[in-house]
This record gives C-alpha cells, structure tokens and sequence, in this order.
C-alpha cells in the first residue's frame, strides 16, 4: 500500500508557513514503512531537531480506480480517521531552499501514524467533518473539511489522475493551521469530532 499526501490544503496553514495559496493540489507520497504500528511509541528521529505535528483527516480507498471523477470519487472510500503527517521542518527548509524533493522531512520511517478507522455512514458530509489535536492535552488544531481548498473528492479524482489508486491505500488531506513542534514524552490524540481515534507518546 501507499500513502499519497496533500499540501497546503488548508489556506491558513499555507500562510502560517509562508507558503503561496496553490492554483492546483501539492501531493507528495510516503511508503508503507512510514505507518506507526498500533501500540507504538514514535520515536524522535536522530536527523531532525524541528519535526512537527501535522493533524490531517485521513480516507482510506476501498478498490482499485484510476482517472476516477469526482462525481464517482465517492464510490472509493467509505471509512475515515485522523493521522499526522510528521514533517522534519528543519529538513524540510532546507530542501525546499535547494528546490529539492521533500521525502527526507516526510516520508521516514514512522512519519505517519494513522488512527482507528470509522464508518463514513456516520457523518452527513464527507465536506463537513471536523478533527483536532491534542497534545498532552492541551488542544493544539482543529480542522474541518469544509475549510479544504481542494475537497477529497477533487483530491482523489486529481490524485487518480497521476497514480492509481489500490484498495487500502490511504489519503492524507492536508493540515489546519496551528502545527508546531513535538518534545521526547509528549503524548498525542488526534479526534474526529469528540471520539479519540488515534493516541500515542513521543520516546
Ligand atoms: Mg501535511
């Protein structure tokens, strides 16, 4: 499996990184080492001294389509949860400085924890689903779908267009405002609404 991720999804996250409103989706990949198994501590990676916290509502694709409309994007994927995109920013800086591929900053081992699945049924809107972040809780992001400048299904149609997409692949959507850095035991939940979905420690 494989995990596609969008960037700069969020206007407000774009700015507070200074980056420019984009005319199309950023998308960027990581590989299925990047998943944190369940139970698992993150361990803080040797190479960084700035990795951040990213909440993104995560789609999980259901069969194989390529090319796929939006109008029919809707017929892949039926559950959701909440993962963070862990980003080295100092890594990251330093990349996008040189104009160079970001996989060191996004894509190492562990840089996508991704939460309990649930039931899309349960929401009235792919569009209108809110998700947050907690850290040792204290509330750090919150988000809500409709505020995406691309939606998942403009997302999946556009993604489709360039990758095909497998059952069990999963689709990071992008970031609200508000991410910062993580410390060596700090403790992270990440919500869909009020349920927790995803919790886990910094070693
Ligand atoms: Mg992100």
């Amino acid at each position: 499996m494989k995990i596609i991720c969008v960037g700069r999804n969020y206007a407000k996250h774009a700015k507070e990184l200074k980056n420019e409103i984009p005319s199309e989706p950023v998308i960027f990949i990581k590989p299925d080492t990047a998943l944190l198994p369940k139970k698992n501590p993150f361990f803080y990676p040797s190479f960084s001294k700035d990795v951040h916290y990213e909440v993104e509502l995560v789609i999980k694709i259901n069969k194989m389509g390529k090319k796929i409309q939006p109008q029919f994007a809707h017929k892949y994927y039926n559950e959701v949860s909440v993962g963070i995109d862990f980003t080295a920013r100092d890594v990251q800086k330093q990349l996008k400085e040189k104009g160079l591929p970001w996989e060191k900053a996004k894509a190492f081992d562990s840089s996508a924890p991704v939460g309990s699945f649930v039931s899309l049924s349960k929401f009235k809107s792919i569009d209108n689903i809110s998700f947050s972040l907690k850290l040792n809780g204290e509330l750090k992001q919150e988000g809500n779908t409709s505020n995406m400048l691309f939606k998942v299904n403009e997302l999946i149609s556009y993604v489709s267009s360039f990758v095909t997409l497998k059952k069990g692949d999963l689709l990071f959507t992008g970031t609200p405002e508000g991410v910062g850095p993580v410390a060596i035991n700090d403790h992270l939940e990440a919500f869909i609404e009020d349920e927790q979905l995803l919790s886990f420690n910094v070693k």
